[in-house]
């Protein structure tokens, strides 16, 4: 799972972005209004959920909202501001916002706010499957032919990262910036060699791998034919 964080103060970016990523999620982190808008609009297929501030430099929290709620009518998008009048928290409401949180706030309260939203079907759906091979991300489950198959965690968010985005390209660089959490400028070996553990474990033998390889680009999941 991939966050947007859109925040100026460097102390509390760090301290969610930190938070997060031990409770396992991708974090990346804007530190003014118009970097995070751009992340979000270029983003819009890895991200998970947004977590904006309000006041910014640049833009601000609201109007990147209703920029990326055009785009994205789906995207779980969460404020976390000090403005806190019941004005303020409908106007963040009505800018497209799923919830709210005001600054200070506790850690566990935000996680549990996050977990919510992207259970809640107003995020992604959790069961992605193909051919005969279905991930359960809530159950952390992979099952081929209705048979539970062991994957490792990187396998696992391997795994999951072709299958949410089944049907489109994987792009090495995309996949190695949100399965391994780390950039592009990075080698991107090692993909290939998680490729093969999941062609191990979950191909039918003797038949095309379900994990199709665009030569010199990345990888792809096809739609069920
Ligand atoms: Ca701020």
């Amino acid at each position: 799972m991939r966050i947007l964080l859109v925040e100026d103060e460097l102390s509390i970016a760090n301290f969610i972005r930190e938070g997060l990523e031990e409770e396992g999620f991708s974090v990346d982190v804007a530190d003014n209004g118009r970097q995070g808008l751009q992340m979000a609009l270029e983003g819009l297929e890895d991200y998970d959920l947004l977590l904006l501030d309000w006041m910014l430099p640049g833009l601000n929290g609201i109007e990147i909202c209703r920029a990326v709620r055009k785009e994205a009518a789906q995207l779980p998008i969460i404020f976390l501001t000090a403005k806190d009048t019941v004005d303020e928290v409908v106007f963040g409401l009505q800018a497209g916002a799923n919830d709210y949180i005001r600054k200070p706030f506790a850690f566990e309260e935000m996680l549990a706010r996050i977990r919510v939203l992207l259970r809640s079907g107003e995020g992604p759906r959790q069961v992605f499957r193909t051919v005969d091979i279905e991930l359960d991300a809530d159950k952390h489950q992979v099952t081929k032919n209705g048979k539970e198959v062991e994957l490792t965690q990187k396998e696992f968010a391997l795994l999951e990262y072709l299958l949410r985005n089944k049907g489109r390209v994987c792009r090495r660089t995309r996949i190695i910036e949100n399965v391994w959490d780390i950039h592009f400028d990075h080698d991107t070996s090692v993909i290939d060699v998680y490729i093969n553990f999941l062609r191990k474990k979950l191909d039918e033998p003797g038949a095309p791998s379900f994990i199709q390889t665009i030569r010199g680009i990345g990888y792809r999941v096809n739609e069920d034919t």
